[in-house]
């Protein structure tokens, strides 16, 4: 269902004319307003009057996470703090969290965007949703609330976590739709299929999840799982939370529509800032068109993607492909880029093992050693007869070290690096306790 179709099938020429008027006026307001932004447009010889809207916007130099830190708690605000009416923090996945303030009206585009995420994941007014993601400072649980709320949504605010609870709530709440990290859609899918319950007992048919990096493998567990179609959703506190972007769910894996009548997407190469090509990968930058709390110019997000334009798609708005990872999480191991997603996009298919891994990276003397941690499937201990997977389980059968070798050797051929791969028993790497899930450890720094 398209939420707003006015906005949502806008034809590109008349929302460019939009966005170029909004930009236009957030750059006037925040030059008035919010002295860090006074001082760099002055720095670059810039002034509102001669700016001449999105050809210009280059020109604008980027925003980073160290400006939210250096101008902590409210400097980057717009308006005086008796007009804000809500504040969140950003998780601080990578460091000190980061302050962002909303006005009501803030809050009322933020509902908007959720609710169109919302109706293109599949939800139509009347049907319930179970909110696992977490309330609180984080964005996830209230973001999805209001916006869940404005779309005619009955809301089970249940929060991350307390798995028991959750799966109680499915069979005897029977919600529609459920929203969660994909992480912890996966634990709930596994404790589903633990605990013997049938399909029919939970009513579940659509998912909208994000917070995190997840690929198709993770997609395929959680679909058939939980008996759902899955749906990314995707946000970041410095520009909203989430809602910034949103998969429709009869045109996955195809892309997620960037709300870009408030949110303006670019893709820039991660070193030189440039724009790259349509369609080809950088980094995501963001500028709020409508923001009136805590607007932002060229937000460098750090999140690895590409965005292009959809003509088959059922809206206007740009479609941005999945997170490859952040640019603050890519390795650089012996010279070569490596996101963790890409182990995954390996393990996936493989009936061997779960889609659950953990990369660690050591240094041992001048040398980057990578080990990517892999669980055994169910049903292969199973078969084996194994309740844990251990080195001398591992020399007693073949098909474990057969296993263990093809991955290593899958590993070198498609990513070029050698890996250690270490195989655990089924369960054994940690699981999300409903929030995000760390899947990479570095531990060079920490010698
Ligand atoms: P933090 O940056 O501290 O994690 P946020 O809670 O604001 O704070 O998280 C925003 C970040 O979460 C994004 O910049 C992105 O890296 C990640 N993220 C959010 N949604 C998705 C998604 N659907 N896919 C991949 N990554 C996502």
């Amino acid at each position: 269902m398209v939420f707003n179709p006015a906005i949502e099938q806008l034809p590109l020429p008349e929302l460019r004319k939009l966005q170029n008027a909004r930009l236009k006026h957030q750059v006037a307001y925040v030059y008035a307003r919010v002295p860090f932004y006074r001082q760099k447009l002055d720095a670059l010889g810039i002034h509102p009057s001669s700016f001449k809207g999105l050809e210009d916007l280059p020109k604008l130099g980027f925003t980073k996470k160290t400006d939210f830190r250096d101008n902590y708690p409210f400097g980057l605000f717009a308006v005086p703090e008796t007009e804000v009416a809500r504040l969140h923090c950003s998780s601080g996945t990578t460091g000190k969290a980061t302050v962002v303030g909303y006005t009501a009206e803030d809050l009322g585009v933020f509902a908007e965007v959720v609710a169109r995420s919302l109706a293109a994941a599949g939800c139509r007014p009347g049907m319930k949703l179970q909110n696992a993601y977490g309330y609180g400072l984080f964005t996830g649980g209230l973001g999805i609330h209001y916006g869940a709320e404005k779309l005619g949504l009955t809301v089970i605010p249940v929060s991350g976590g307390g798995t028991d609870r959750q799966l109680q709530l499915l069979q005897d709440f029977r919600p529609e739709i459920l929203c969660a990290t994909p992480s912890y859609a996966q634990v709930l899918a596994e404790e589903i299929q633990r605990r013997g319950i049938a399909h029919e007992a939970i009513n579940l048919q659509y998912a909208a999840l994000g917070a995190e990096p997840w690929t198709e493998t993770i997609r395929q567990q959680v679909e058939s799982g939980l008996g759902v179609q899955a749906t990314n959703i995707y946000g970041l506190s410095e520009i909203m939370g989430p809602g910034v972007s949103q998969e429709d769910v009869n045109e996955r894996g195809t892309g997620s529509y960037i709300w870009e009548d408030h949110f303006y997407p670019e893709v820039v190469d991660k070193d030189t800032g440039e724009s790259v090509a349509e369609g080809e990968l950088g980094v995501l930058v963001f500028t709020t068109l409508t923001k009136k709390a805590m607007p932002i110019l060229r937000y460098w997000t750090n999140d690895i993607t590409n965005i292009y334009y959809d003509k088959a798609g059922s809206r206007t708005h740009v479609k941005m492909g999945p997170i490859r990872g952040r640019s603050d999480d890519m390795l650089i191991i012996r010279g070569v880029n490596f996101f963790h997603t890409q182990v995954e996009d390996l393990l996936s298919g493989l009936a061997q093992v779960s889609p659950y891994y953990l990369v660690t990276v050591s240094r041992r003397g001048s040398m980057d050693e990578v080990e990517v941690h892999v669980e055994v499937s169910q049903e292969l201990m199973r078969e084996l007869g194994l309740s844990t997977v251990t080195e001398e389980t591992i020399a007693r059968h073949e098909c474990l070290q057969t296993l263990r070798d093809a991955l290593a050797k899958k590993i070198k051929d498609n990513i070029g690096l050698s890996m250690q791969v270490i195989l655990l028993g089924f369960g054994e790497l940690p699981r999300s306790e409903g929030g995000k899930l760390n899947r990479i450890k570095d531990l060079r720094n920490l010698a």
